[in-house]
């Protein structure tokens, strides 16, 4: 009678392939950059990085264990046992004919760190591995812009996690590629300050404005969108001018209007498909005639215009603009007094 080896995984190996993942992930952020969104290098640079998180994050949870044996069978992910009929009117339990020994993914990986009480901010991975994901999903020629935001999102990741989990110190763990990501997160950072700046002398409406950080480049994808100082200069508003102001981006040079993209973040996040039943949430504005009008806030997303009259007088129910005629009453109570005058 054979027993099968135990299997046993080698902590120190992950955290040594997790480091080179990373600096990988850098060298090829900075040819990205230097060639101006070399396609194969971005995607190549958000794999590396995001790959090179994910395996600092299993070296920890191997870590966490004495037994070699243990680090292995944490790691890896296990069949799942299903009954099966015996044929005889019984059952018999066995591992899923489809399983492939892999190492556990994400959602894994965070089971796992609740277990151990190991801590990182679960909602900035989510958006770093939305970002890879779209990354590899699009055409990688109008997303290239979106690595230098993933790069500057990550850096806080890895740095809070080797000072806090693994009691290491960031720059002596991660050398020269440490050096490029703090540079660039200041860099990117200030840039992000900047852009927000210069909206101010833009008169974005009022409602809009909570919008921008939305928006992006339709070329490359990044965030980094300045209001363009041609049209700055030219006295125009993207209040009264919403044909004309552009934005320009920071990372690639292009320049196109920014109502359009306030226009889509605000029907992006707002938006509710009604065919479902359940009630719409925008509607066209009576002000500004955008299809911008918040429905359950009674308020405009882009104008900010707001209801006269927001619940009905007599029964409290909330109104709508098109009930605002009524001087403060629904289109029911409205109806019945009308009636009841008609009667009188
Ligand atoms: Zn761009
Ligand atoms: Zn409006
Ligand atoms: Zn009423």
């Amino acid at each position: 009678m054979s027993t099968s080896p135990v299997q046993t995984i080698d902590a120190q190996k992950l955290y040594e392939n997790a480091l080179i993942s990373i600096q990988l992930g850098i060298e090829d952020f900075e040819e990205s950059e230097r060639a101006s969104g070399n396609k194969a290098r971005t995607l190549s640079s958000v794999r590396n990085l995001f790959a090179g998180m994910l395996l600092l994050f299993k070296y920890k949870i191997a870590a966490s264990v004495n037994d070699p044996a243990d680090a292995y069978a944490i790691i890896f992910n296990h069949p799942t046992i299903v009954p099966e009929s015996d044929g005889n009117g019984g059952i018999k339990w066995v591992p899923d004919g489809k399983f492939k020994k892999t190492t556990i993914d994400i959602l894994g990986i965070e089971q796992r760190f609740k277990g151990f009480g190991i801590n990182v901010d679960w909602s900035v991975i989510k958006q770093l591995q939305d970002c890879r994901n779209h990354l590899e999903h699009l055409h990688p020629k109008h997303t290239y812009g979106e690595v230098s935001g993933f790069v500057a999102e990550l850096f806080p990741v890895l740095s809070d996690f080797i000072s806090n989990e693994l009691g290491l110190v960031p720059s002596d763990v991660l050398g020269s590629a440490w050096d490029t990501m703090l540079a660039h997160k200041d860099f990117y950072n200030a840039k992000l300050d900047e852009c927000a700046d210069s909206w101010e002398l833009a008169s974005v409406p009022s409602g809009a404005e909570f919008y921008l950080s939305d928006c992006r480049c339709k070329m490359c994808s990044s965030e980094l969108l300045m209001a363009a100082q041609e049209d700055l200069d030219l006295n125009i508003s993207v209040e009264h001018n919403e044909d004309q102001f552009r934005y320009r981006c920071v990372n690639c040079g292009y320049a196109d209007l920014i109502a359009p993209e306030l226009l889509h973040a605000i029907y992006v996040t707002n938006y509710q498909d009604s065919r479902d039943g359940s009630e719409p949430t925008l509607e066209h504005c009576y002000q500004c005639n955008h299809d911008t009008f918040l429905i359950l806030e009674q308020k405009c997303a882009w104008c900010d215009a707001e209801l006269e009259y927001n619940a009905c007088e007599m029964c409290g129910q909330a109104l709508t603009q098109e009930e605002q005629i009524n001087g403060g009453l629904c289109s029911a109570d409205e109806y019945s007094r009308e009636k009841f005058m008609r009667e009188d």
